[in-house]
C-alpha cells in the first residue's frame, strides 16, 4: 500500500520517524522480541495491587479464579469496574466476559496474553463485551495465540470480525511498526441453547440459559477443572437453571441486587439515561436477584462457597456485611462479596 496516497495516513512515515526519537518508544521497541510476545513486563511497571494479586497468584497452586470486575450494568468512574473473570489452572488461562477496564485488569494480574486458551461471553450487553475487541487487539501484539477460541452467543462472530474490520488502519500501523503479520479474526462458537459448551486437557465448559429480558440468549456457565468446579450466573433474576447448572459445585459466583439500596442508585440511572425511573425499577427486577434470593440459589444448589459479584449498585458505600447477611439468611456455607482483583 503506497502510504502517502492513503489520507488516513497523512503523516504516517513522519510520524514513525519522529515517535522513534520519544525515550518510552525505544524503551518498548527495545524489548527482546520474547519478552513482547510473552506480554511480560518489567515488575517495577506495576502498581502496588497488581503485585499483591501477582503474588497471591503464584504463592497458590490448582484452579484460581481472579475477579477482574465486579461491578454490576454500565456504571463507569466507581470503584468497581465492569463484570469481567480470568481463571488461571497451571499455565492455561481462560477469560468470562469483558466489561469496560478488563484488558487493564488482566494485564495487572501479571497473567501471560500467551497463557489464554479460550474466551467465553456471558450474554450482548455492552457491560459484559466493552474490552472484547480490545482484549484480541491488544493481545495480538503481547502473544495471544490465534488459534484461541471464543464462544457465546449469537453476535459474537459480527463482533469478533466488525471489530477487527473497524481498527484496520491501527493494525496495518502496528503490524508495519512492530513487524507482525496483520490481526485475523480468531475462530468463534455461537450458540443458542444451553448445554455443553467445549472441552480441552484442562476444563470441562457447560452453559445455561438463564433469564434476563429482553436478553435472549442469555448464558451462565460452569467450568469443571480437574480440582475444582466453578459456576458463574451472568445476568439473571433468580431461575432453577442457575440451580440446576451450579448443583453441587466447589463455588457459585452469582449477580446480586441490594434492593434497599438501589432505590438512589435507580434515581441517578432514570435521570442520566432518561427512560424513567419506573422502567428503571421494572428492568431491575425482572433481571436481576436480590441478595436474599442468591442465597437461596447457592442452598438449593448445594455449593460449598458462595460469591457475589456484578454487584448492584456498584458503589463502595455497602459495607460486606450488608451483602453477606441477606444471603446468610438462607445459605450455610461460606459467602465473599466479590472485589476487583480478588483472587477466589
Ligand atoms: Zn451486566
Amino acid at each position: 500500500m503506497d502510504v502517502d496516497k492513503n489520507p488516513v495516513f497523512p503523516m504516517r512515515r513522519p510520524l514513525l520517524t519522529s515517535l522513534s526519537a520519544v525515550p518510552l518508544v525505544t524503551a518498548i521497541t527495545a524489548l527482546p522480541r520474547a519478552s513482547m510476545a510473552a506480554g511480560a513486563m518489567p515488575a517495577n511497571w506495576y502498581d502496588a495491587d497488581s503485585k499483591k494479586i501477582q503474588r497471591e497468584i503464584a504463592s497458590r497452586s490448582g484452579t484460581k479464579i481472579v475477579l477482574l470486575g465486579t461491578g454490576g450494568g454500565p456504571v463507569i468512574g466507581r470503584s468497581r469496574r465492569q463484570t469481567s473473570v480470568l481463571m488461571l489452572h497451571d499455565e492455561d488461562a481462560y477469560m468470562l466476559d469483558f466489561g469496560l477496564g478488563a484488558v487493564q485488569q488482566f494485564a495487572r494480574t501479571g497473567t501471560s496474553f500467551s497463557q489464554v486458551r479460550s474466551l467465553f461471553l456471558t450474554l450482548q450487553r455492552p457491560d459484559h463485551t466493552t474490552d472484547y475487541g480490545p482484549f484480541l487487539l491488544q493481545g495480538w501484539i503481547h502473544g495471544l495465540n490465534s488459534s484461541v477460541q471464543a464462544y457465546g452467543p449469537p453476535g459474537l462472530t459480527t463482533m469478533t470480525g466488525g471489530y477487527i474490520k473497524a481498527m484496520k488502519h491501527t493494525i496495518e500501523f502496528w503490524s508495519e511498526s512492530f513487524d507482525i503479520p496483520p490481526l485475523k479474526p480468531i475462530a468463534t462458537q455461537e450458540f443458542t441453547r444451553g448445554g455443553f459448551v467445549m472441552q480441552d486437557g484442562t476444563v470441562r465448559v457447560t452453559s445455561a440459559l438463564v433469564k434476563h429480558p429482553p436478553v435472549v440468549p442469555a448464558f451462565g456457565y460452569r467450568f469443571d477443572f480437574k480440582d475444582r468446579s466453578v459456576a458463574f450466573s451472568g445476568d439473571t433474576a433468580p431461575t432453577q437453571s442457575m440451580i440446576n447448572l451450579a448443583k453441587g459445585a466447589d463455588v457459585l459466583i452469582h449477580e446480586a441486587m441490594y434492593v434497599p439500596a438501589m432505590g438512589v442508585s435507580m434515581r441517578d440511572d432514570a435521570k442520566r439515561q432518561k427512560v424513567g425511573f419506573d422502567a428503571v425499577v421494572e428492568h431491575m427486577i425482572a433481571d436481576h436477584t436480590p441478595v436474599e434470593d442468591v442465597g437461596k440459589i447457592a442452598q438449593a444448589a448445594g455449593v460449598k462457597e458462595l460469591v457475589l459479584y456484578h454487584l448492584a449498585p456498584p458503589g463502595s458505600h455497602l459495607t460486606d456485611e450488608d451483602w453477606i447477611a441477606p444471603a446468610a439468611k438462607y445459605f450455610n456455607g461460606k459467602i465473599v462479596v466479590g472485589r476487583d482483583l480478588m483472587m477466589i
